[in-house]
């Protein structure tokens, strides 16, 4: 087995085939030894991650563009420039290797021009280098579409958004406080030799000072503790949650919010947990049975509630959106090779859908929480914009104002900042006895 083999494999896979890294990536590694894995995922993350600017480096070198079923030695080309530019292996063994890759994947005929490419570049570096620096696309390492919403958007911050969305992430961890408190287990992490820190907004939220295998934290198998960002960590306590209450999480896969509410509230009444994706669905299900939590799974359409809604409102709903993700670059760098400027404007339709269709699920005094990991306004504050100028019943709710920055509706985070993913929220809370609140009579009642 080669891995570099694999790897370009994998990348073509995701960037020409449209398929996700995470999912292509667990496919294709339940197959290898761990360590195999580790390396294929560490060259599929940082090609991605630098892609833009490997493209641009490799057009400088190549007389003619590979085509057809040669496309697979493109991605084993943009790999060696990668583990060249940015990996600790020897540059010999890093071409030698690369060239035994185009052999393991049956193109042998094609193994001098990965040779001479890559020997070229050795040669030429210094001044592709600076060259490269001249050019917007392959000094920021992203799309130009992207880079352009970015500067328009957030004129201020667009050049450290973006360095951030190339930086790798921390493993951030959330402590599940059924079982014992961020303190106690910060304690465990440090009785077992690995450092962290607690998140200063996410009072269950940790970050390891180096990244390890999940599998091998205290805890992990029993439930104690999850994998999560501090920033969808907000999420649970933005909804205050309290004991009988009903929750519909509506966009719920892979269930780390429907989790972690759970481990919040444990006297919910009930959380339903949607989601259109059968097989991420399924995901929520491992989720859940790992934490011992209970929710009621529902596969439907978030936008279609009659064909799933029982007709019982709900206290909370939580419309985590399907975005563009722009906010997690940095843990997705596919996002660079499978979105398209085209995606924004189509994603905030199915958001604004989502969010109508939704609304009358609330009991009146009820709150929705709106949340997307992304960092364009057309998806977030400017969705919510006009949702409030459409539903004279829903008005804004104040946010902590000690995270993120203020915007025109909700807050929002930008990558990197307090250790944080890129995110969105708004709470709009719904008023009592608004025309289409039929639960108006039981709600007084309960309160
Ligand atoms: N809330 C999740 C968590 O914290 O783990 C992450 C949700 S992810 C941002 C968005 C989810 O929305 C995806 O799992 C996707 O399958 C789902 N989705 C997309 N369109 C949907 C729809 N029309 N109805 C319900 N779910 C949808």
């Amino acid at each position: 087995m080669n891995q570099r083999a694999v790897a370009a494999e994998i990348l073509e896979a995701v960037c020409d085939g449209g398929h996700s890294l995470g999912a292509v990536l667990r496919r294709r590694c339940r197959q290898l030894s761990a360590a195999d894995a580790a390396l294929v995922q560490e060259m599929c993350f940082g090609t991605l991650r630098w892609q833009p600017r490997l493209q641009w480096l490799l057009q400088q070198l190549l007389r003619k563009p590979l085509k057809g079923r040669d496309r697979t030695v493109r991605w084993l080309l943009l790999l060696g420039l990668y583990q060249l530019l940015f990996m600790r292996v020897p540059p010999h063994a890093a071409v030698a290797e690369t060239v035994a890759a185009a052999v393991a994947l049956d193109r042998a005929w094609l193994k001098g021009l990965v040779n001479g490419v890559l020997r070229n570049f050795q040669r030429r570096r210094e001044d592709l280098l600076r060259r490269c620096a001249d050019d917007e696309v392959a000094a920021h390492a992203h799309p130009r579409w992207f880079i352009g919403l970015l500067r328009e958007a957030w004129p201020g911050d667009w050049q450290a958004i973006l360095a951030a969305n190339n930086r790798r992430p921390p493993l951030a961890l959330r402590v599940n406080r059924r079982c014992q408190d961020r303190a106690a287990y910060l304690a465990r992490l440090a009785q077992a030799g690995l450092a962290a820190r607690p998140l200063a907004h996410a009072p269950d939220g940790l970050v390891l000072e180096q990244a390890l295998d999940v599998e091998k934290l205290p805890g992990f198998a029993e439930g104690q503790v999850s994998v999560q960002d501090g920033a969808a960590q907000l999420a649970a306590g933005l909804l205050d949650l309290r004991p009988g209450q009903r929750v519909l999480d509506a966009c719920a896969a892979p269930g780390g919010k429907t989790c972690h509410m759970l481990e919040a509230q444990p006297a919910l009444e009930e959380v339903v947990a949607l989601d259109v994706d059968r097989a991420r669905l399924a995901r929520v299900d491992e989720n859940l049975r790992r934490l011992n939590l209970r929710a009621t799974l529902l596969r439907g359409d978030a936008a279609e509630p009659a064909a799933w809604w029982d007709g019982r409102p709900f206290d909370r709903i939580l419309l985590d959106a399907p975005c563009t993700a722009s906010g997690v670059v940095r843990r997705h760098p596919d996002i660079k090779c499978l979105r398209r400027s085209g995606d924004v404007a189509s994603l905030a339709r199915l958001q604004g859908r989502l969010l109508r269709a939704l609304w009358p699920l609330l009991k009146g005094g009820g709150m929705l929480l709106y949340a997307t990991c992304s960092v364009f306004p057309e998806e977030n504050s400017q969705q919510l914009k006009d949702f409030l100028a459409a539903h004279e019943d829903a008005e804004p709710l104040p946010l902590p104002s000690s995270w993120g920055r203020a915007v025109a509706v909700g807050r929002q985070l930008l990558p990197g900042e307090d250790d944080m993913d890129g995110f969105y929220y708004a709470v709009i809370g719904k008023r009592r006895g608004a025309p289409e609140d039929g639960h108006e009579t039981d709600r007084k009642s309960e309160d």
